[in-house]
């Protein structure tokens, strides 16, 4: 099964890419990860990839396309991958349609896991943050028991700076604005399977699952 899984910041991606690829037995591709152990090991294209991504950017389309390529090359990519933060553009999923092509596959689905914009500004300006062990609590999904301190060890509980309401409506809205183009490109090509985002995790995953499984057999 050939996959790319979409979604805005808070619609839960990483929880259901994390649970698709354990049911599933796919790699799991994320660019960003794959930029981010390119920057720890530092080899030429973190270096490169390191001067975007401080300044917030993306990566330009030539890079992230060569990495994307070179790893869809490798062997446990034949039965199939789980694209994450790739594409971005509409250059990129051009190139991924070639790409796919040139190893004799096509995606089966675009993956969008859509949530409602002030939903996500509910669940992302909810997050809080022991001081000192990192544990993440909400202050409605995921209450600590005594608010404003950690469960675990009594720290003080804080919100991180770009969980404020200004900066997360900012995050948002640019996200939106990169995934428009995307999911029209994918619309149009009958790929594109919106998922409902609220709800439980177990039942967005079930969601998945169903639409999915049959690829597998
Ligand atoms: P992510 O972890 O997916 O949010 O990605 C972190 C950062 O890596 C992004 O802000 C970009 O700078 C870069 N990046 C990840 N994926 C791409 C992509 N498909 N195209 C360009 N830049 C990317």
């Amino acid at each position: 099964m050939y996959l790319v899984l979409m979604g805005l910041p808070g619609a839960g991606k990483g929880t259901q890419a994390e649970r698709i690829v354990e049911k599933y037995g796919i790699p799991h591709i994320s660019t960003g990860d794959m930029f981010r152990a390119a920057i720890k090991e530092e080899t030429p294209l973190g270096l490169e990839a390191k001067s975007y991504m401080d300044a917030g950017n993306l990566v330009p389309d030539e890079v992230t396309i060569g990495i994307v390529r070179d790893r869809l090359s490798k062997k446990d990519c034949e039965k199939g991958f789980l694209l994450d933060g790739f594409p971005r553009t509409v250059a990129q999923a051009e190139a991924l349609e070639e790409i796919t092509q040139e190893l004799s596959r096509k995606i089966d689905y675009v993956l969008n896991i859509s949530v409602d914009s002030d939903k996500l500004m509910q669940r992302l300006t909810g997050r809080r943050i022991c001081q000192t062990c990192g544990s993440t609590y909400h202050v409605i999904f995921n209450p600590p028991k005594v608010e404003g301190v950690c469960d675990k060890d009594g720290g003080t509980l804080i919100q991180r700076q770009d969980d404020n309401e200004e900066t997360v409506r900012n995050r948002l809205d640019v996200n939106m604005k990169q995934a428009k183009p995307l999911l029209d490109f994918y619309g149009d090509k009958g790929y594109l399977k919106n998922i409902n985002g609220d709800q439980d995790i177990d039942k967005v995953f079930q969601d998945i699952d169903q639409l999915i499984g049959g690829l597998a057999k």
